[in-house]
């Protein structure tokens, strides 16, 4: 059985499903292959067992997170590169982000059914990348709403094909053919309100910043502030939205009454709002660099070369993609 929904996997996911050109019909095939997984990894994982439980850590009462490896997705760390967490209220809980694999999605799964039987209410997705969502498959199995940012579902619509291409090649097929994308539940334009039963998580989205698609999850009870990839420690920041916005996003992001941080990589707590201090730093060193060799007709080659290389030494990654921020943050800057 479950070698037959692998191969409806492959099958959609192959060379047939990459052909389909409307969108519609593109995700719809995701639908159709998330109900074959979820067959599927019902009989995988019927009683738990071989799965190893994902190491996490209650950073506040009822509020728990993993720290994934400052690393790029690979075979070894199997897409554990992400922080992500769970918040568990009277009634419910709430998982934020999944997990860069099926094979985390189903770590952590075990690891929140080792502290509460409690139904899994919400599965929030703090923005696009796969490294925060590809373990999302594991928790429509248990009911749960997909709550994340309006503009995610479209964002992953047009990057499914790319991203799975990608993610073959670095964890390899066999976590990729287990991959399910589900559609979004609950969109969230603006704000809104989770109830877990006594407790209340407020998610936010912002416009245009890290991504198109970012929200923040704050756990009032508690204070944690659950940022996605808004906020990077260590880890550098990736720019795939807009450098300007973004600092301006971090302002507003400043006000949050937060006594601590969970960042999208990094270590998984961090104090509120210091935490943003390095990165608005190196944001906005790409700003002024770049400004001012525009303003000296410099070309992008230049940029790319020159800007920001003195903060090689504070940010892990920095190799692999300091050069393509410069190259986003140039492009944005050029029309100003
Ligand atoms: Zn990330």
């Amino acid at each position: 059985m479950r070698a037959r929904y692998n191969r409806l996997l492959m099958y959609l996911y192959g060379a047939p499903f990459r052909m389909a050109t409307n969108l519609r019909i593109r995700w719809l095939a995701m639908a159709i292959a998330a109900l074959g997984l979820l067959a599927a990894s019902a009989v995988a994982r019927a009683d738990g067992h071989g799965v190893e439980p994902l190491a996490v850590e209650e950073i506040a009462p009822g509020v728990f997170a993993h720290r994934g490896h400052e690393q790029t997705p690979s075979r070894a760390n199997v897409g554990d590169i992400a922080n992500i967490g769970f918040v568990v209220g009277a009634e419910a809980v709430a998982v934020i982000d999944s997990g860069g694999s099926p094979t985390i999605g189903e770590r952590l799964l075990v690891a929140i059914r080792q502290r509460t039987e409690l139904p899994i209410r919400y599965l929030i997705n703090t923005h696009v990348h796969f490294d925060h969502l590809f373990g999302n498959g594991a928790f429509r199995d248990e009911g749960a709403e997909l709550v994340a940012h309006a503009r995610l579902q479209g964002a992953l619509m047009s990057r499914a094909d790319t991203y799975l291409a990608r993610f073959e090649e670095m964890v390899g097929p066999e976590e990729a053919e287990r991959v399910v994308m589900l559609p979004t539940d609950i969109p969230v334009s603006e704000r809104l309100e989770l109830e877990l039963g006594g407790r209340v998580l407020e998610v936010v989205a912002y416009h245009t910043a890290h991504t198109n698609n970012d929200i923040t999850v704050l756990d009032r009870q508690t204070g944690t502030l659950f940022a996605g990839d808004l906020v990077s420690l260590n880890h550098i920041p990736v720019l795939d939205g807009s450098v300007l916005r973004w600092l301006e996003v971090m302002d507003q992001l400043a006000e949050i009454p937060a006594a601590r941080v969970v960042p999208g990589h990094g270590p998984i707590t961090a104090p509120w709002p210091d935490a943003m201090e390095p990165q608005r730093r190196y944001l906005e060193g790409l700003v002024s660099e770049i400004r001012a060799l525009q303003q000296a007709r410099g070309t992008i080659q230049q940029a790319v070369g020159e800007v920001g290389q003195e903060a090689a030494g504070h940010w892990l990654l920095f190799e692999e993609y300091h050069s393509r921020n410069v190259t986003a943050a140039f492009a944005e800057l050029e029309w100003e």
